[in-house]
């Protein structure tokens, strides 16, 4: 049974303030040098913009402060100016739900785009595991793909996430976990462990704000996530899996489905343009691959539609010299869906001929579906009349 709680969110006080003038600049999500030309733009004098800028990014990402009034290594003079002219608004938490295997979904309102219209909503979802906690984050609010077998795919995109939205619900995940310094845990027994980039969108088609996102939470002197800790999934955007590789550098997961193009054109449209053979060609070529570092392919059980013997053979056969993991992933329905699940006997003889190819392919268990927080089950408010429930998956250990 769900089991589910309603937080009235308590707005920080730093949030925006309707109709006041003039905007403040939203810090989260700037790099260094974005928080320097800030700096500089409010008149902060040049000998002291670099001090400033390791102050700041010290209170946002270290101890995760959402008020400059608690920024106490900042000048007494300094934090009421910045309280002026700046905000630190993280996205805002509409509802909370637990499951009952301690699976944790927010549906986050994030900024308005038109005074007096409601911020459009996305979600995120942490699924806390033996020895580790990973947080599934979203990069687009709908998306501009149709895979036939994902709710979000019903959804049209209705705008990408800034680099602050991003790294905001990873910021508001460890306010709710209560995971910064101030909390008396131990600073070693981290909460979030691994991000994976599978909520709503296509995180290469918003490709910017996801690599400067990621520059953040990875950075060393901040949130400290190592890059071989986050796994970006996508639905097949050859070219810029190479960029990818060169310029975020996480590791990567494919989400290929079908193992014949016919199948594929079908589930994922992408396919047309960017072929099977076109990808696993980009995925062989995607830097610093080992035993070590693999990617992680990604496939969806369909009854009927993908799930045969001979498709196990093919995706053996197709993913040969990859260093390669092989995520199955049980379908999780959503209203009208035009599939059904695999049966669990069909899943386990693929899983079988997987296996005996040498790799070890755990079918996850579906986590948080009491309180739809599966593969394909998130749900965006924003577009209620096509209500686009959407999905979490994480990958085989990305760690
Ligand atoms: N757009 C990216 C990332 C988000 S989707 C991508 O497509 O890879 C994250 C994963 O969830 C993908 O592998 C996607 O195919 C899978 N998924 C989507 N809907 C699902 C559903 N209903 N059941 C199971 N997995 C689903
Ligand atoms: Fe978009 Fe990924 Fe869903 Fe396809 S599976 S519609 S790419 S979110």
């Amino acid at each position: 049974m769900a089991q589910s709680l309603d937080i009235a969110h308590k707005p920080s006080s730093t949030a925006p303030d309707a109709g006041a003038a003039p905007a403040r600049v939203n810090l989260l999500g700037l790099s260094r040098a974005q928080l320097a030309d800030a700096l500089a733009d409010m008149g902060v004098a040049p000998r002291e913009i670099k001090m400033r800028v390791t102050q700041l990014w010290n209170g946002i990402y270290t101890r995760g402060l959402t008020d400059f009034a608690e920024m106490t290594t900042l000048s007494k003079d300094a934090r009421a100016k910045f309280g002026q002219s700046f905000t630190l608004a993280r996205p805002e938490i509409v509802t909370e739900q637990k499951s009952v295997d301690g699976t944790r979904k927010w549906l986050l309102r994030l900024a308005s785009d038109k005074p007096g219209v409601p911020g459009p909503e996305v979600e995120a979802v942490y699924i806390p595991e033996e020895g580790r906690g990973t947080l599934c984050i979203s990069s687009q609010v709908g998306c501009t793909l149709t895979c036939s077998f994902c709710h979000t795919g019903t959804q049209k995109l209705v705008r990408n996430l800034t680099p602050g939205e991003i790294v905001g619900q990873l910021l508001v995940a460890r306010d709710a976990l209560g995971e910064w310094p101030n909390s008396g845990r131990n600073s070693d027994d981290r909460l979030v462990t691994n991000i994976v980039m599978m909520g709503m969108g296509e995180p290469l088609y918003n490709f910017d704000n996801v690599r400067d996102a990621l520059d953040i939470v990875s950075d060393g002197e901040g949130l400290s996530l190592s890059k071989r800790r986050i796994t970006l999934s996508t639905s097949g955007v050859v070219p810029e899996i190479i960029r990818a590789g060169d310029e975020i550098g996480s590791m990567l997961a494919i989400s290929l489905h079908g193992v014949t193009d016919a199948t594929r054109d079908k589930l994922v449209p992408l396919n047309k343009k960017y072929p099977i053979a076109e990808l696993l060609e980009a995925c062989r070529n995607y830097p610093g691959l080992s035993n070590a570092r693999r990617i992680t392919f990604e496939y969806v059980m369909l009854k009927g539609v993908n799930d045969s013997l001979e498709d196990a053979k093919s995706l053996v056969r197709l993913l040969k010299g990859i260093p390669a993991k092989i995520n199955l992933i049980p379908f999780n329905p959503w209203p009208g869906s035009p599939y059904e699940c695999s049966d669990w006997a069909t899943i386990e003889k693929f899983a079988d001929v997987v296996n005996r190819a040498g790799y070890a392919s755990p079918v996850r268990t579906p986590r948080g579906r009491d309180i739809m927080a599966a593969c394909g089950q998130l749900k965006s408010e924003t577009v209620k009349a096509r209500a686009s429930d959407r999905f979490k998956q994480v990958p085989a250990e990305t760690n």
